[in-house]
């Protein structure tokens, strides 16, 4: 089998490209990566691949030759960054995607896996999301992956291309680029300076340990049903505050820290996900919340060279 990981040198794509490593020693990884401000190398030091330094938009059948499988997580991914400008969503979400479904589909790629987010359905104020929850974006960034979730998903209606789409939920883990949530409060903490958290804070999200979530991928690229689309969240849901002050005991920092700053536009209120779909397949989530944030929070303290 060779594989194709775009963005395989981000946060989630880099755990993915070592699970597959792992699972499947005789697999080709093939990763496609820009490397923008948010891909590293320095992720993949002990992974074995190949390096195909691209943009998606600009990528070409030639590149997939010989592809098997293909996991699309290359994207602009942080949502503050897209309420800004949220050109760039655009352009490498949807017009990316486009073009590597295009490639893909003239390659002749056995299965295509886009990674999507569940942040497609917009602020689920009570209950959980299964995947026949309307899909209501609510930022740049999750109208734009929900762009390319359509593109994969109708060139599997009108092309029969086997498309299918994973929802995650929020990852936690080593190696996260560091303007993102967790990262900023280790870091933050860390350097005793004051850790922003917006609005009141109550902002409940659900998190997974990437680990978990690399294995919820690998399992989709080899059993997830073309057409179909996958929530991948571990259940466990906490308000944002919670996070922040169970890291600062963590990393034993004062609650002083905390700076209630103003609220986000468009801010979702809650994300919760309904993942019974995987688990039917034989997924389950092993690392439990605390337990993902306190590794985490201990790793960021211990590997300052990342981030510092
Ligand atoms: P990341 O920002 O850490 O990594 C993104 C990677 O994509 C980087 O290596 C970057 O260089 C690459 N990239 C960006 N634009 C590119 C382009 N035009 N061409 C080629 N490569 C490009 O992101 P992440 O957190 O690892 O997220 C991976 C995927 O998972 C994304 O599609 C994201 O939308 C999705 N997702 C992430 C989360 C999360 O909690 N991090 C949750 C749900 C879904």
């Amino acid at each position: 089998m060779r594989v194709l990981v775009t963005g395989g040198a981000g946060f989630i794509g880099s755990f993915l490209v070592k699970e597959i490593n792992r699972a499947h020693p005789d697999w080709e990884v093939v990763v496609l990566d820009k490397l923008t401000y948010a891909g590293d190398l320095r992720r993949l030091e002990e992974a074995r691949f190949e390096f195909l330094k691209k943009d998606v938009v600009e990528v070409s059948p030639q590149d997939l030759e010989g592809v098997h499988l293909v996991a699309h997580l290359a994207a602009e991914t942080h949502v503050d960054r897209s309420i800004k400008d949220p050109q760039n969503f655009v352009r490498t979400n949807v017009l990316g995607t486009y073009a590597l479904l295009e490639a893909a589909r003239a390659a002749g790629v056995e299965k295509f896996l886009y990674v999507s987010t569940d942040e497609v359905y917009g602020e689920v104020l009570e209950g959980e999301a299964d995947e026949a929850w309307p899909t209501r974006p609510s930022s740049p960034y999750s109208a734009s992956k929900l762009g390319g979730e359509a593109l994969a998903l109708a060139y599997w209606r009108t092309y029969g291309f086997p498309a299918l789409s994973v929802r995650p939920s929020n990852a936690v883990g080593p190696f996260q680029y560091p303007e993102k949530f967790v990262p900023v409060i280790v870091t933050k903490a860390l350097k005793g300076e004051k850790i922003p958290v917006y609005g009141d804070g109550r902002q409940v999200r659900e998190w997974l340990w990437v680990e978990d979530m690399a294995k919820g991928m690998l399992l989709l690229l080899e059993r997830g049903v073309p057409g179909e689309v996958y929530n991948l969240g571990s259940g466990e849901r906490v308000e944002n505050i919670k996070v922040v002050e169970f890291i600062l005991r963590v990393l034993g920092k004062p609650e002083e820290l905390i700076s209630f700053v103003e609220d986000r536009p468009g801010h979702d209120r809650r994300y919760a996900t309904r993942s019974d779909k995987v688990k039917a397949l034989g997924w389950e989530r092993r690392v439990g919340l605390w337990e993902a944030l306190e590794r985490t929070a201990r790793w960021f303290a211990e590997n300052t060279w990342w981030w510092s």
